[in-house]
Parts: C-alpha cells; sequence; structure tokens
C-alpha cells in the first residue's frame, strides 16, 4: 500500500486536518519483482555457457593440446553454442507471444492428422531411448486453432514426456471430445513432479533439476511457452502427477473461437 499525504488548510490558512490517498501498489510491486527476477535469470543462463565457451577456446589457443583433448574441447564449445542458440530461441518466441499485437491464425484442424504428424516428428527421440509412443482416444476430432503453434504445444509435451521418462517407458497422446472442447492428453510413466512444486513448473526457468534439464536440452522456457500459447487459444493446461509413476499434461481448447 502506497500512501500520500498532504496537509489540509481552510481559507483563513488553518490547518484543518490533513487528506491521505491509498494507492494499492501490491500488484505493481509483486510484477516488477517478476520482470527482475527474469532478467536476473536470462542473464545468469545466457553467461552459463558463454563462460565456458570463452575458457575453453582460450585454452586452446593458449596451450598445444593433444587432438583427442582438441576434439572433447570442441565438443564442448559446440555442445554450449547450441544451448544458447536454443535459448535465444525460446526467449525471442517467448516475446513474440506477449506482444500485445501477437496474432494466431486460425483454421479448421482435423486433430488425428496434427496428433500424427507431431508424433511422427518425435518418434527419433524416443527409439533413441526405446520407448513407445501410442495414440488413443477418440478420432475425428475437429477445432479451429493455429496449426503450427498447437503442433509446438503437442511437441513440447511429447518431448518432455520423452526426456523425462528412463528408457523403455511409454508415452500415450489421446484426444477427447468434451462438450464444445477438444481434450488433449499427453502422459508417460516417467518421474514425476512432487506435488509441492508442480504449480511452478509453468513459470519461466523454473526446472525441478536444473542438471537433469540442461543435460537433456531444456531451456526452462517450454512449458511457459507452452502455456501461453494454450491461453492465447482461450484454452487451459492442467497437470497431475505422481513421483516415480508419471505425469499426464492435459490440454482444454474450445472447438471454436470466436
Ligand atoms: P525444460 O526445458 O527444463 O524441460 P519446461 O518448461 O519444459 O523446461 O519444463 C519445466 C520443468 O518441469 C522441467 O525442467 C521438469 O523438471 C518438469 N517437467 C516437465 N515435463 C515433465 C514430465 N513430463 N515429467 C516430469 N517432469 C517434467
Amino acid at each position: 500500500l502506497e500512501v500520500i499525504g498532504a496537509p489540509y488548510f481552510n481559507q483563513k490558512h488553518d490547518l484543518r486536518g490533513a487528506v491521505l490517498v491509498f494507492h494499492d501498489v501490491t500488484e505493481f510491486k509483486r510484477l516488477e519483482q517478476i520482470r527482475k527476477d527474469f532478467v536476473a535469470n536470462v542473464s545468469h543462463e545466457l553467461r552459463t555457457p558463454i563462460t565456458s565457451i570463452k575458457g575453453f577456446a582460450e585454452t586452446m589457443l593458449e596451450d598445444e593440446l593433444d587432438k583427442e583433448l582438441e576434439q572433447r574441447f570442441l565438443s564442448i564449445i559446440y555442445k554450449e553454442s547450441h544451448r544458447l542458440q536454443l535459448l535465444i530461441q525460446d526467449l525471442l518466441d517467448l516475446s513474440k507471444l506477449e506482444k500485445v499485437d501477437f496474432h494466431l491464425n486460425y483454421q479448421v484442424i482435423q486433430l488425428d492428422g496434427l496428433i500424427r504428424e507431431s508424433v511422427e516428428m518425435a518418434k527419433v527421440q524416443a527409439k533413441a531411448k526405446g520407448m513407445d509412443l501410442t495414440i488413443a482416444g477418440e478420432e475425428g476430432l475437429e477445432l479451429s486453432a493455429d496449426y503450427d503453434r498447437l503442433k509446438q504445444v503437442i511437441l513440447n509435451l511429447i518431448y518432455n514426456a520423452i526426456n523425462y521418462s528412463p528408457n523403455g517407458g511409454e508415452v500415450t497422446i489421446a484426444a477427447y471430445n468434451s462438450s464444445g472442447y477438444v481434450k488433449i492428453e499427453v502422459s508417460d510413466n516417467g518421474m514425476g513432479i512432487a506435488t509441492e512444486v508442480l504449480p511452478r513448473i509453468f513459470e519461466r526457468f523454473y526446472r525441478v533439476d536444473k542438471a537433469r534439464s540442461r543435460n537433456t536440452g531444456g531451456t526452462g522456457l517450454g512449458l511457459s511457452i507452452t502455456k501461453h500459447i494454450v491461453e492465447a487459444h482461450h484454452g487451459q493446461i492442467f497437470v497431475d502427477s505422481v513421483v516415480d509413476e508419471g505425469s499426464t499434461f492435459t490440454i482444454m481448447l474450445p472447438k471454436e473461437q470466436t
């Protein structure tokens, strides 16, 4: 609460009291804090790979290294620059989604085709971990949505399901009709997420395990981008999860956009 006060005088200039104006600045302060945290997080996330790239390049320039060590350093430099690239891509995407004039290209979508295409794209990653991707639920569902953005959402959830599951796990993508809405579920039988951190996973840069997320190439921005896209479609995203049993991400999207 911000209070602005001023003395109140009558016409004879006698002090008669005070005028107090109360402003609720809690929300403003909270948003300001989120913005500051975001800038600090971005800086930190950018600095880590740059420090490593610079350090290894410096050593290579200064020291005579054998071929094997040189290859090892180069592959670290490559991996870290790749990380930087993904991070910058996600940051640009997030800022695009947050622009006031951001709009979606709505078209009538056959959900079967979109899900099949997403599964096809994620197959290589799944196969590398000996995992199965299964399509279930109802067929023939249609909705009005932005094709590329919806595919991005589904792929994001599938990649997460693969990344946070042990080898040999199973990922199921199912769609259902739900009176005026289409319900899409992506479930895995992976590591799951503890109840107390569940509400935080949609926050920018929040990861349950930073090291693990980095190793799997995660930027920590995927779910906040996903949530933005779902909400831009006037939909909602939910998560249910049990540690060591698995997670289900559910999105509800209106069939029609007005
Ligand atoms: P990241 O790039 O780290 O994957 P996300 O925003 O996509 O970022 O996800 C945030 C965090 O939520 C992840 O770091 C992980 O801890 C957790 N998470 C997301 N999806 C799953 C899942 N299917 N199973 C378990 N944990 C998950």
